[in-house]
């Protein structure tokens, strides 16, 4: 879980769609198939026609929208010569969830299509097809950032990963220089690509390098880079990946503008608007904190007690009044949450404030069922500045949240939340 919340929090990323990954690959030069985008069945037929225009042998690829992988797998990718085809995929496309296992377990709802101009995939000699796995993304290990690729590209590269670790191809990048030519021909060459190819694919490796860099990617990844069949055979990207880095998004404009509420959190989504970080996780108690290491700590120690975290909160430095009382309601709104553990170690941020937060809840969040206040037990361990301000006013209200214990120290708060719970 700690990987979770290490992936998940320094690090916070925002993720995007297929078909605007292939336009920021197609802004940088890397050959894509033309598509178009399609919220309803019936404009499943024209969109189709559209992609195949001028073909000897319609086919189009119909894909799920949704930002997560294993589509393919799931039945959110498919392959048609028809526009009754079209139209069908499509159809069950909207009207089935979308279930991976990069979804959650519930899936995704799809609301998005995309249409493309589908490719004939050039066969391998020994059998498959020529896919490729290429991917840019930090190695924390190395502290550099990496080129990963493999022959194995497609739907299966998870399993090729774990079980056959020596077919994948990792590649550091250059500090200054990023991926270098040389480097990227090296890699070319141990995929077993020959010829032209070489240089083709190099090309998509450095661009796709350059772009990770400029647009502060977290990960950049084509999976499957494909040659296409015949004799004029092409080296062309089908699927695009990307997350970017929050932390640099205030300098992309065009990829923040990217951004879909939809298919984020809400809670995460209501904490952002008042400068909170709210990660969701599955256990049962929620938690409000402030700093990243007191977060992990608080959530070590629950787990000792034989707790599990619902959630966490961070309320950062300098939360205001209103921002911790918006900090509980979103707490309390979980519907997963039985308890809750409030772990303040005030230094800027001050313990009368987050007292008066606690109150504000207490006597104004409603909760589902219209009652007001905390229903679930509430532990609170305060320490720091303005402190004994801060269990005054906890003191003072203490008849308006029953549920209300105070703890005298981390593990005493603990034990206490996770006997109530
Ligand atoms: P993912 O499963 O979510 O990663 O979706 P992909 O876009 O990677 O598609 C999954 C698989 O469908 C690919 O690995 C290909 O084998 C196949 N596929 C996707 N697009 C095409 C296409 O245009 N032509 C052919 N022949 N196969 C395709
Ligand atoms: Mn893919």
């Amino acid at each position: 879980m700690v990987s979770r919340i290490l992936f998940a929090y320094p690090v916070g990323t925002m993720k995007i769609f297929e078909f605007q990954g292939r336009d920021i690959l197609r802004s940088y030069g890397i050959p894509v198939p033309s598509g178009q985008v399609i919220e309803s069945t019936e404009a499943a037929a024209g969109a189709f026609k559209a992609a195949t225009a001028g073909q000897a042998s319609p086919l189009a690829v119909i894909k799920g929208q949704v930002h997560a992988g294993g589509r393919g797998k799931a039945g959110f990718v498919k392959l048609v010569n028809t526009a009754q085809e079209a139209e069908s995929s499509a159809r069950f496309m909207f009207t089935n969830r979308m279930i991976s296992p990069q979804t959650p377990p519930e899936g995704l709802e799809v609301t998005k299509l995309l249409v493309a101009s589908a490719v004939d995939i050039a066969d391998r000699k020994g059998g498959g097809k020529e896919e490729f796995y290429l991917a840019i993304t930090t190695d924390r290990k190395t502290r550099r950032n990496i080129l990963i690729a493999s022959r194995e590209g497609g739907v299966e590269i998870e399993q090729v990963a774990h079980d056959r670790p020596e077919a994948i191809i990792k590649e550091p990048l250059h500090p200054i220089l990023g991926l270098q030519a040389f480097a990227a021909r090296n890699v070319a060459a141990k995929l077993g690509l020959t010829g032209k190819h070489i240089g083709q694919a190099a090309d998509v490796m450095m661009k796709l390098a350059k772009l990770f860099v400029e647009k502060d990617c977290t990960l950049a990844e084509i999976n499957p880079l494909v040659i296409t069949a015949g004799p004029e055979g092409q080296i062309i990207a089908i699927d695009a990946k990307f997350s970017f880095d929050e932390n640099g998004l205030f300098r992309h404009k065009d990829i923040t503008a990217l951004a879909d509420s939809k298919e984020e959190n809400p809670a995460e989504l209501r904490a952002q608007k008042f400068g909170l970080t709210y990660i969701a996780l599955d256990g049962s108690i929620g938690c409000l904190v402030n700093g990243a290491g007191l977060a992990m700590a608080t959530m070590d120690i629950i787990k000792l007690h034989g707790g599990e975290p619902a959630n966490f909160l961070d309320v950062g430095g300098g939360a205001t009044e209103e921002a911790v009382t918006e900090a509980f309601s979103i707490i309390l709104s979980d519907a997963k949450v039985k308890g809750v553990l409030v772990n303040i170690f005030g230094g800027i941020m001050r313990c009368d404030v987050i007292a008066q937060g606690i109150v504000n809840a207490a006597t104004k969040h409603k909760n589902a069922d219209g009652s007001i206040g905390f229903k679930v037990p509430l532990v609170v361990r305060l320490e720091g500045t303005n402190v004994d301000a801060g269990r005054k006013l906890l003191e003072e209200a203490r008849g308006k949240i029953p549920t209300m214990q105070a703890a005298t120290d981390l593990t005493d708060a603990a034990k206490k939340v996770c006997s109530a719970v």
